[in-house]
């Protein structure tokens, strides 16, 4: 994966560098809920990549959901305004969720969804990122797990895209 510039490509961090801290954050859940249920919520689209190869590096018997959020912006803007498109199909009532994104930018994403899963009465949520960039925060949000900080640069690959090209 990548940061998209004016007019060239970028290479962040190799398939190699990915897979490493997959392994190291999945090491860490499964040995943090060892003795509990858990869930991973992937929001769509952007986390589909990274949700698929941190549950194969998590060593427990999880579930798996997804989210589906649209945000109203231009292709490299987001503006802050969060809608579901596509909600839970399980319910998460006395489960422990790990709510997973690919990137925290201004964090108003993740803040609307942990507002809005806790109205849902789960035991716990957690949040597992794989790209924080705190410069762009306009919200202060809780990050358990994380995987690379970067600065605040445009990123594609990997399941982030850029107008829905690119991922
Ligand atoms: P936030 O709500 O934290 O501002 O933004 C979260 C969403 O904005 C991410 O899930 C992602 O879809 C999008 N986003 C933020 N930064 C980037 C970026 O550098 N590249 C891509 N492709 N999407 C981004």
């Amino acid at each position: 994966m990548g940061e998209l510039g004016e007019s060239a490509f970028k290479i962040l961090f190799t398939e190699e560098q990915i897979k490493n801290k997959i392994v190291e954050i999945g090491m860490q859940i499964t040995k943090d809920y060892k003795r509990e249920n858990l869930t991973v919520i992937g929001i769509l689209k952007g986390a589909f990549i990274f949700v698929a190869d941190l549950i194969r590096q998590i060593h427990l018997p999880v579930a798996v959901d997804f989210i589906a959020v649209s945000s109203y912006g231009s292709a490299t803007q987001s503006s802050g305004e969060v809608k579901i498109i596509k909600d839970l199909d399980i319910s998460v009532k006395g489960r422990n969720l790990l709510l997973v994104e690919d990137i925290v930018d201004t964090g108003l994403t993740l803040k609307y969804l942990l507002e809005n899963l806790k109205s849902r009465d789960p035991a716990s949520i957690k949040t597992c990122v794989l790209l924080d960039k705190p410069q762009a925060r306009k919200v202060e949000v809780p990050i358990n797990y994380r995987g690379f900080t970067i600065d605040n640069v445009f990123v594609v690959g990997y399941g982030l895209d850029y107008d829905q090209k690119y991922r």
